[in-house]
């Protein structure tokens, strides 16, 4: 059983000064992994005191120590690979595969590009009639959701590094024991006491503490759009800085010219891809109507090479969902699909041979409307709809009929009309076909899928505060 108890505060792992805890379960098995602190407001209290303490001289330190920090704390990621690995798998439900390929990977990846991003970063620039100075933004609190426990950590930590903002991190508390060894390696990589602290516990307790918490003075938060609202309008009360990143029911626009079998899979690696449970995934496929009746069956035939199952036998493609929970959201979501279009593939219920653990089928629905609720709603499961369109037009303006902007995609051939589409999507990132993902290219949403960004030169922006200084004398 891991029973990991203690929050990090001040540079030392201490006991919580409340009873309760909070029992993280395997979604893969429906077992207890373990317990945490449910963390108490005194708790987070301790934590912003000591990230206040911590402030002046951390907000001071040269970017030359920030590059060091931020290289120890890679080093001693890529030391604990095998375990960082396994407990994702453990508490997320993602294939090892997953967890290597895509979590630790990225995990990593934040913290090796604040560093190529410091390296070219400039903390002052003479702009003429006004010097500009970059400066710590203060004390950050950063709330992370259970989807991507080394990701949002990391790019979160790695830009309030490479900016000298010392932070309060409450992981999610589905998923807390990546986070919980990254504050290990943290304390190994000797950043100054209270330039991080840890707290673990409930939304309602320590996320809303820090939301409204007058000593912290921005927030950085992934999650729902709903908890993204309360926390903007806690952050009002202390005009606090707000970053949040929310969901997505993000476009895939097929062109008449792409490779029918390339769509298909880009289509369905979207859904199945961490189960689906990813806020930038693309989950409104638009083809040409003359397309329908090939994409159809292709996307049919691919979808067995997804193997879904055990995350920890070799070979699997998806895992579990997180929970109960988000279980019971994607059935319902299934259920209102039926209605509303044609079932092509999956349906409610477990697959199966799979009925331990929060296992769904993966589902396709086609002849769906984009005012549809399920093409309007995140699902946030292995669900796709299939929207049909006559006119790049029509699809442009379908795949911008939406509440949401994280991010679009576009398959196709013609140079020409793939730049159009990419730029007439109003979304944050778009991805052309199967482009490599780019660490320093920015990430975050238009309308309500945020506000700000992350990731790279852009994320560490976050993290500061600007001041014009008007007649500094030359040194
Ligand atoms: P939440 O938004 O509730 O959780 C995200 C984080 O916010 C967790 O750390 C959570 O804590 C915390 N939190 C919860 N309530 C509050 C609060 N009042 N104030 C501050 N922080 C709070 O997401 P869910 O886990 O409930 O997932 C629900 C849906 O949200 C999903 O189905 C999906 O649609 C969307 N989602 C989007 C994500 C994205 O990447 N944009 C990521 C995750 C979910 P804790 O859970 O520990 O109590």
């Amino acid at each position: 059983m891991r029973n990991q108890l203690k929050h990090y505060i001040n540079g030392e792992w201490i006991e919580s000064t409340g009873s309760e805890t909070i029992e993280v379960i395997n979604p893969a098995t429906e077992e207890v992994l373990g317990k945490i602190s449910s963390g108490t407001e005194e708790d987070l209290d301790k934590a912003v005191k000591a990230a206040r303490d911590a402030f002046p001289s951390f907000s001071r330190s040269t970017k030359e120590e920030r590059i060091q920090w931020l290289k120890k704390i890679a080093e001693g990621y890529e030391a604990r690979k095998e375990e960082l690995i396994e407990t994702m798998t453990d508490e997320l439900g993602a294939p090892l595969s997953v967890s290597e390929e895509v979590h630790y990977h990225m995990g990593l990846g934040h913290f090796k590009q604040a560093v190529e991003s410091l390296e070219d970063f400039s903390f002052s620039e003479d702009r003429g009639g006004h010097t500009l100075i970059k400066e710590s933004v203060g004390v950050s609190g950063l709330i992370t959701p259970w989807n991507f426990p080394t990701n949002q950590t990391s790019t979160k930590i790695a830009s309030a590094i490479a900016a000298g903002s010392p932070v309060i991190l409450k992981p999610a508390s589905k998923t807390p024991y990546a986070a919980m060894i990254l504050a290990e390696i943290i304390d190994e990589a000797g950043l100054p006491k209270g330039a991080f602290n840890l707290v673990n516990g409930t939304g309602s307790v320590i996320g809303n503490g820090i939301s409204s918490h007058p000593d912290i003075d921005f927030v950085s938060f992934t999650g729902s759009g709903s908890v993204g609202e309360k926390i903007m309008k806690n952050a009002a009360e202390t005009i606090k800085k707000v970053a949040l990143e929310l969901g997505g029911k993000s476009p895939v626009i097929v062109l008449d010219d792409a490779d029918v079998e390339e769509a298909a899979k880009t289509a369905l690696s979207n859904i199945m891809t961490n189960t689906g449970q990813v806020c930038s995934a693309g989950t409104r496929v638009f083809i040409p109507q003359s397309m329908k009746d090939s994409f159809e069956k292709k996307i049919v035939d691919l979808l067995p090479t997804f193997l879904v199952g055990d995350p920890r036998k070799e070979g699997i493609a998806t895992g579990p969902l997180v929970s109960k929970d988000q279980w019971d959201t994607v059935q319902s979501y299934i259920e209102k699909g039926e209605k509303e279009a044609t079932l092509l593939a999956g349906g409610t219920g477990k697959p199966e041979g799979l009925e331990t653990g929060y296992y769904a089928k993966p589902t396709i629905f086609t002849d769906v409307s984009n005012d549809s609720v399920i093409a309007q709603e995140e699902i946030f499961g292995p669900v796709t709809t299939i929207i049909t369109y006559e006119n790049l037009e029509e699809a442009i303006d379908m795949a911008n009929d939406t509440v949401y902007g994280l991010a679009g995609y576009v398959v196709g051939k013609d140079p020409e009309t793939v730049r159009y589409v990419a730029s007439s999507i109003k979304a944050g990132r778009i991805k052309i076909n199967d482009a490599k993902t780019d660490f320093n290219g920015p990430f975050g949403g238009y309308k309500q899928s945020g506000i700000g960004r992350e990731w790279g030169d852009f994320g560490i922006e976050e993290f500061l505060e600007i001041k014009s200084v008007h007649g500094m004398p030359s040194s």
